[in-house]
């Protein structure tokens, strides 16, 4: 295909130009200047500071999910542009950059593994595909794999990392927060586990619904997790804002999430509460099964 054979010369050149760059890599916390391998070869965390380098989707899906277990789904799901929008350059056109830059058709990378044995379906973002926003095949994707944990009766695990909700998709962008919600909610209703994971950044849109739901609430060291900008809140209520307090460990201190996590740690923590919620759900299973919550759940879908 021409679109195909494009598609893959522009990834190779872009992929061969970012290894010779990135030979070298500069600690933006502590400004160590470190090799980039061997950062890479521990998480890509800076081992002097412990910062939490971003990573791409594939790498966080090799950081949480067993070797060889990740079975990808919807993979050719990609977005349409129903506004036909276009700000500085049209949407169609942000798409196609950001499927050359990134090899991927969304921002979502979605399917099921397993976490040391305990089966999962695993939703990841990656920020390098137009930040991680999250548009309508986004939302799809996430809704598309709770039904999967539901109809296989295992948990799910959402690693966040999105500026928000899609602008260029508008209100069908946001329409996605409420369609995740409700998901989550029938996934509840189930008595299976929903584990999120806030990596940086954590904001808008995604923040302010599926992310914020979790049972379990993991965040990763030093992750700016919001809803509006530092700047736009300080014009908003005309004060000086605390330090950090958009940040992983303020938010730890101040009881909005569960516990901040190593990267390095984040599988073992993931497993543990699977293994958790797991043998905890079968006595509640036999509830839901007879009575009201099927029927609640039943109704909400309507
Ligand atoms: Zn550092």
């Amino acid at each position: 295909m021409e679109f195909g054979t494009m598609f893959s010369n522009l990834f190779g050149k872009e992929k061969a130009k970012e290894e010779q760059k990135s030979q070298w890599i500069k600690c933006p916390k502590c400004t160590s200047l470190m090799y980039y391998k061997e950062v890479e070869a521990i998480q890509n965390v800076c081992p002097k500071c412990n910062h939490h380098f971003r990573i791409n989707a594939d790498k966080r899906i090799a950081s949480i999910a067993d070797e060889g277990s990740f079975v990808e789904h919807d993979e050719r799901l990609a977005p349409v542009d129903p506004l036909k929008f276009s700000d500085k350059k049209s949407y169609k056109k942000r798409l196609e950059e950001a499927k050359a830059k990134t090899g991927k058709t969304s921002s979502v990378v979605s399917g099921s593994c397993t976490v040391n044995n305990n089966p999962a379906e695993l939703v990841v973002f990656d920020f390098a595909f137009m930040g991680g926003s999250l548009g309508s095949v986004e939302g799809e994707k996430i809704v598309r794999a709770v039904d999967r944990a539901i109809e296989k009766g295992c948990g799910v695990i959402i690693v966040s990392a999105s500026g928000g909700a899609r602008m260029q998709e508008s209100t069908y962008a946001l329409l996605q927060m409420s369609k995740t919600s409700a998901a989550l909610k029938r996934l509840d209703h189930k008595g299976l586990p929903f584990i999120s994971i806030l990596t940086d950044p954590t904001m808008g849109g995604v923040s302010a619904s599926f992310a914020m739901l979790g049972d379990i609430i993991i965040a990763e060291p030093g992750a700016l997790i919001g809803f509006a900008g530092q700047r736009v809140i300080k014009q908003t209520v005309g004060v000086d804002l605390p330090e950090g307090f958009q940040r992983s460990e303020f938010l730890l201190e101040h009881g909005l999430i569960d516990m901040v996590v190593d990267r390095g740690s984040i599988k073992q923590t993931v497993a543990d509460m699977l293994t958790l919620f797991s043998d905890e759900k079968q006595p509640d299973l036999a509830v839901f099964d007879s009575g009201e919550h099927t029927e609640a759940a039943e109704s909400e879908e309507s």
